[in-house]
């Protein structure tokens, strides 16, 4: 075979700086497109023999091997696929990777950053320029007969290519690298990025430093290690579910996330119609606080395209961690067409139903883990109710809350015990310590409240209650005044409304609040007085609140909060009996009723808090003097 020298059809002149400067956000995919291309080429191989083209004699042991010189500076692939004749380096190495590479210009080069392809699939051999100066091929056909091929390209447009010398089969690409590359010759970052991208690929991919000195043991002697692949050839979720145990299911998650913590449970996806996708979803422990992201890592056959797309798997979902490969998807498109692309959208709704089907089932089937594993995934669950309407429809009958007893109970059951109520109102506490005594005094009258503590329950109860509008959430210091009266205790009208507005008075002044309203009740409790705020003024002002808080108008909202006092209590029918009065006592004791019911309905400030210290320290050196 003559040396032949040509020009590879290519018809911008330099192409070759213009992909190396626009795919300089992640050259390193260079590795997982000749790695890909050494895969492939065995499979070919392999599928020739099923056909009966060729015979192997027995021959397993395939390979792609990356060995790094640091001294040469090269990096060389080496599989031992089918392998390349002449005619084939023409056809495939200078027509069509090239013109591949082409096509890929003129498709993304006017795209901005915004419009990055997901994949980079289709750049192929050509990625290899993005980090070499000069790229060589040596390579040998599986053909009987077939002549060896050596061929090298410095980066422009001019090839050669003659008889080479390689004897065994398969191909070599050596990547003379160059200064864009130098950090693919640390070993370090070189398994990374191989880990990263081909952990799943179907055959053993070894690294080799070539200058490494060998191990040696205290005598001296070389240490013979067989060499490690650093990918795992059959991933689990390739399996069929009902082949994988508990353990392989554990150890898969450990190895892929390198998380020590046990995943809760997992849901084996495996689909082969309509379309191809299989995968495994694990439920990681989550902290109640932090909504850090998970990592679901999306592959197209084994090689790793991204983490976390958001176009392929719901938003909320990516607080899992899994691995999903969908030998379907168009991974070389844009992410915008990705959005808009129906089929993105059926694996994501496919994705969606498997696991709220899952969850159903372990609601049904295993109840006391559900229960268990709620305060893990409630948010979760929460948060992809308010995220997704077709999540909320499958998933609304197994939401569960916990009740103040630390049981669960779902909403249809809590209400169930309020059957001759007819306004369903769902009583719940936002904080149990401080909203202890409404609690407990709900709890007197055979009300049980809900607990609803995390950030996002404020938007997740308005979320319901919009869903089931005969539902009314009030928190245990709301509107509950009418539900603790004493009923069978006769009222006098006419007095209670004197007595009534001489008390509003007296706590209007001491309180310093202009607004607030005063109650008397004969409460089923055993406390002198409470503060109640209703529901909606409560929400209204928390809502502006966070308006202010994230920059926005200043606009506050008067709060109507009531002091309501239990004209049953003997404080409060000291009071009474003195509220004309100027004593020492009746200078203390509405003060102190008052911060006391204050107290548990919020926090005071702190000059409310040490005057409340002070006057309760006062008020014991009375009882020693
Ligand atoms: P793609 O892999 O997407 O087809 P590439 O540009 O990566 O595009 O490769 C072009 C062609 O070159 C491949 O289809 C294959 O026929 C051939 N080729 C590339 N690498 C190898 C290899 N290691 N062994 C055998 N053939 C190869």
């Amino acid at each position: 075979m003559s040396k032949e020298v040509g020009s590879l059809s290519i018809h911008s002149e330099n192409i070759f700086p213009i992909i190396k400067k626009w795919l300089y956000s992640d050259h390193d995919i260079f590795i997982r497109e000749l790695i890909s291309n050494g895969c492939d080429a065995i499979t070919k191989l392999k599928r020739l023999e099923g056909m009966g083209e060729i015979d192997l004699k027995g021959e397993k042991n395939f390979y792609v091997k990356v060995l790094l010189d640091k001294e040469k500076k090269t990096l060389t692939f080496l599989d031992n696929g089918l392998g390349m004749t002449q005619e084939e380096v023409k056809k495939y190495i200078n027509q069509i990777a090239f013109s591949g590479a082409e096509d890929f210009i003129k498709k993304y080069k006017d795209k901005g950053e915004q419009d990055q392809i997901i994949g980079h699939f289709g750049l192929g051999f050509y990625s290899a320029f993005m980090v070499a100066d000069v790229v060589e091929i040596n390579t040998l056909s599986y053909q009987e007969g077939a002549v060896p091929v050596h061929w090298r390209c410095e980066g422009g447009t001019e090839f050669e290519m003659e008889e080479g010398t390689k004897s065994s089969r398969g191909t070599e690409i050596v990547l003379h690298i160059g200064e864009e590359g130098e950090e693919f010759l640390e070993e370090y970052t070189l398994r990374s990025v191989i880990e990263k991208y081909c952990s799943f690929m179907p055959y053993p991919i070894y690294l080799e430093d070539v200058h490494k000195e060998p191990e040696k043991d205290k005598d001296g002697n070389i240490i013979i290690k067989e060499p490690e692949a650093l990918n795992n050839i059959q991933p689990l979720y390739l399996k069929r579910p009902n082949e994988c145990t508990d353990e392989e299911y554990k150890e898969f998650y450990r190895e892929t996330f390198k998380d020590f913590k046990e995943p809760l449970f997992w849901i084996h996806l495996n689909m082969d119609y309509p379309f191809n996708l299989k995968g495994i979803l694990y439920f990681p422990r989550f902290s109640p606080v932090d909504m850090t992201e998970g990592q679901i890592k999306l592959y197209n056959s084994q090689v790793f395209v991204a983490d976390n797309i958001k176009e392929v798997i719901p938003e909320f979902l990516l607080l899992l961690k899994g691995v999903i490969d969908c030998p379907d998807l168009p991974l070389n498109v844009s992410r915008s067409f990705l959005q808009n692309d129906g089929f993105a959208k059926k694996v994501s709704n496919y994705i969606t139903k498997k696991v709220a089907d899952k969850l159903n089932a372990l609601y049904k089937n295993e109840r006391e883990n559900y229960e268990k594993y709620w305060e893990d995934i409630g948010h979760f669950i929460k948060y992809g109710i308010l995220k997704d309407d077709k999540f909320y429809e499958r998933i609304k009958d197994i939401l569960i809350f916990k009740t103040t007893d630390s049981k669960y109970v779902t909403l249809e059951e809590y209400l169930e015990r309020q059957k001759d109520q007819e306004e369903k109102n769902v009583f719940y506490t936002t904080d149990q310590t401080q909203q202890s005594q409404y609690i407990q005094m709900l709890k007197d009258n055979g009300i049980e409240s809900l607990v609803l503590t995390h950030p996002m329950d404020a938007a997740f109860i308005s979320f319901l209650e919009m869903k089931n509008n005969h539902v009314h959430f009030k928190r245990v210091d709301s509107d509950i005044a009418d539900l603790l009266k004493d009923k069978e205790v006769q009222e006098n009208k006419e007095e209670d409304r004197k007595i009534r507005e001489s008390l509003e008075k007296l706590f209007k002044k001491i309180s310093g609040k202009k607004d607030l309203k005063v109650q008397l009740e004969n409460l089923k409790a055993k406390i002198p007085a409470m503060v109640v705020l209703s529901e909606d003024n409560r929400r209204m002002q928390e809502l502006m609140e966070r308006y202010q808080a994230s920059g926005m108008e200043n606009m506050s909202i008067p709060s109507e909060e009531t002091l309501v006092l239990n004209k049953k209590h003997s404080l409060v029918q000291y009071m009474i009996a003195h509220v004309e009065e100027e004593s020492e006592l009746m200078n203390l004791l509405p003060k102190q009723i008052y911060d006391l019911a204050m107290l548990s309905h919020k926090q005071l400030s702190p000059e409310e808090m040490t005057e409340f210290i002070q006057r309760s320290n006062e008020i014991l050196e009375k009882m020693v003097s």
